[in-house]
């Protein structure tokens, strides 16, 4: 209820606030469940290299399939995941499942694909991630040199000593780190300079209205121009049309993630397409060089 509503309006948003606390209590019970009944799965988004066409790698995105219910959005339950801590150990499942789908393909004959994961705030800043990651390795077999780590401008500026700590331990590892959604936090391009990244993700919000916003435009001109001056791999997030993809490649933006290309699809899909790509694609030099 509103101020002008008086005494009813207090008592209106108290039971608003039981019915939400009420909600995120199933809901974590439900999360913790769905670990164990291995409820939660992983699609693949294809990351494209513009100029050529050849599949770079993909990103792994997590996916909850409760039994009997509609699939659930990693944004309806990730935010309660992580303001609970439950995104550690989900999170550790997804670094580990992630990783032994790389080798996994790989060991099925299909040429080596870069797999990147996301990570989140509380994965990254609140426990030995670089451990974490190495162990994970270890487990999978999988190699260092074909695992992306993704984390966003604001869990960067968050804690930065910590942050370009932990990022340096994980690049001498091998592992490459990207900026997820980059433009939407407070950080400017410059002041990226002293972390070991790789590649910077251009946030989909700037690519959605890229033909029609002359402002956008200027945006991703401006990020892919600073970047690669930084030698940063710039991709482009949300890339849905064909006059979005051809701006991208007039402007020497590197690879492109969107529903142009493909959605996320199940690791099988992904199969295919790496079946179906010539040989040397997948890797695209990008296991054993900065692109
Ligand atoms: P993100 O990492 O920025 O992932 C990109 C999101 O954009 C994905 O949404 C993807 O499906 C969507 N997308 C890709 N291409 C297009 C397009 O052309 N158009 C539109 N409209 N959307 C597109 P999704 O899978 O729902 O994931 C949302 C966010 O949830 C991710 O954003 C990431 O922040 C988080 N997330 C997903 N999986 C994980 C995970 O395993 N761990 C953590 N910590 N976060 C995750
Ligand atoms: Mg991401
Ligand atoms: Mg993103
Ligand atoms: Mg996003």
């Amino acid at each position: 209820g509103s101020k002008g509503e008086g005494g009813n309006g207090f008592s209106f948003y108290m039971a608003d606030m039981g019915a939400q606390t009420a909600l995120h209590l199933r809901m974590e019970s439900e999360l913790q469940r769905a670990l164990q009944r291995r409820e939660f799965v992983l699609h693949y988004q294809p990351v494209v290299d513009i100029a050529t066409g050849h599949l770079g790698g993909v990103e792994a995105l997590l996916r909850w399939q409760p039994q009997g219910k509609p699939m659930v959005s990693p944004a309806d339950f990730i935010p309660l995941a992580e303001e609970t801590g439950l995104i550690v150990p989900i999170g550790e499942w997804v670094l580990e499942t992630a990783m032994a789908q790389q080798v996994a393909w790989q060991q099925g004959g299909l040429p080596p694909v870069r797999v990147s994961v996301n990570l989140s705030a509380r994965q990254f800043l609140g426990q030995d991630v670089a451990q974490r990651v190495a162990v994970l390795l270890e487990k999978t077999g999988c190699d260092p040199r074909a695992l992306t780590l993704e984390i966003t401008e604001s869990v960067l500026m968050q804690n930065p000593v910590a942050a370009t700590a932990t990022m340096a331990r994980l690049a001498a590892m091998g592992v490459q780190l990207a900026i997820d959604d980059f433009g939407t936090g407070y950080s400017s391009l410059a002041s990226l300079k002293r972390f070991p990244i790789h590649s910077l993700k251009i946030d989909r919000s700037f690519v959605s209205d890229l033909i029609d916003d002359a402002d956008d435009a200027a945006i991703v001109d401006a990020v892919i121009g600073l970047a690669h001056s930084m030698k940063l791999n710039v991709i482009a997030e949300g890339v849905e049309t064909a006059d979005q993809l051809a701006f991208l490649l007039a402007h020497g933006c590197d690879q492109m993630q969107g529903f142009c290309y493909s959605r996320p699809v199940a690791p099988d899909a992904i199969e295919a397409l790496l079946r179906a790509a010539p040989a040397g694609q997948g890797q695209q030099g990008n296991l054993t060089t900065a692109a």
